[in-house]
């Protein structure tokens, strides 16, 4: 089997200026997973370096970078699938930790639970040797300047944040056994409620893999994609024989049409073949599809 990767970088109204390091991130990070997919690593292994990349970049809301909540803290939440056995791995308003995808991992190879919060999930991490970093290493200008606006007015962000920030990331493979596997990681939406956790560490809603279908992975209004187990439908969609294009686009739809959802989706199937779609005014993403050769790394409008 040829692999193949896709990966986003967020759905909304992602501005000039930024577009550049949206793309350039995506890339990296699809580059980075596909060498992985071509030594041979499973889809699992390429997934979680893909997003540990964007993690790695301040460009995105996940590791640094992130947003602050209303008490001015970061809280991490992450997910992983194993589409061969179905299991998962997911962490929730975790703090103080760099690359929380690397801690889904660990929740999922070294423990029979699939997610832990909060204090909980901070100290699993630290036994696993994960470094507890300061909460200003995971700080950047642009998210204290929100936090600092969000103090002075009071005003939170919900629905409309959408046509104006949200920065998760995500990715979902296929490796040469033919194994699916997806990752999403996120800071969440800005100025949420302290120990808020979205969409994205939950399974079937932020990421869904199944080696019978695909693996996908989303982003946009968390609440509006938990209404709808959005990952999971848009994979219900492409057992159901329409394409993985078709796919995240019904899926999308459906969000809209039952919840008034923004967001965006991506997918690859077990064939190897990617879609993406979103409602949002952009999505920034990137692919390599092994069986066909095409690779793009871009916003789509
Ligand atoms: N879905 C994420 C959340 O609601 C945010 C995003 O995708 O930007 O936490």
């Amino acid at each position: 089997m040829k692999p193949s990767i896709i990966v986003h970088g967020g759905a909304w109204s992602i501005p000039d200026d930024l577009v550049d390091g949206h793309v350039r991130g995506c890339e990296s990070a699809a580059d980075a997973g596909f060498k992985e997919l071509l030594a041979g690593a499973s889809a699992m292994d390429a997934v979680v370096e893909a997003v540990a990349t964007m993690e790695d970049d301040a460009t995105f809301d996940a590791g640094v970078g992130s947003v602050l909540n209303q008490s001015g803290k970061v809280e991490l939440d992450a997910i992983v699938m194993d589409g061969g056995n179905l299991r998962s791995g997911a962490v929730a308003a975790l703090q103080r930790i760099r690359n929380p995808v690397r801690v889904a991992r660990a929740v999922m190879d070294c423990t029979q639970y699939s997610m832990l919060a909060g204090e909980g999930a901070l100290e699993f991490a630290s036994s696993k040797g994960f470094e507890k970093c300061a909460e200003e290493d995971l700080l950047v200008g642009r998210e204290l300047e929100d936090y600092r606006e969000f103090i002075r007015t009071g005003v939170l962000r919900t629905r409309e944040h959408f046509s104006g920030k949200g920065d998760t990331v995500g990715a979902c493979a296929v490796d040469v056994e033919g194994h699916v596997a997806c990752a999403t990681s996120t800071g969440g939406i800005p100025r949420k409620l302290a120990g808020r956790v979205g969409d994205s560490p939950l399974v079937g809603c932020g990421a869904y893999a199944n080696d019978e279908v695909g693996a996908a992975s989303a982003t946009g209004w968390g609440e509006q994609i938990m209404a709808v187990v959005l990952s999971k439908t848009a994979l219900d969609i492409r057992s159901g024989l329409q394409d993985s294009c078709a796919a995240c686009r019904n899926a999308v739809e459906h969000l809209n049409k039952r919840v008034g959802g923004l967001g965006g989706l991506i997918m690859v199937d077990r064939e190897g073949a990617v879609g993406y779609h979103h409602n949002t005014p952009r999505m920034a993403f990137a692919f390599i599809e092994g069986t066909t050769g095409r690779k793009a790394a871009a916003i789509s409008v």
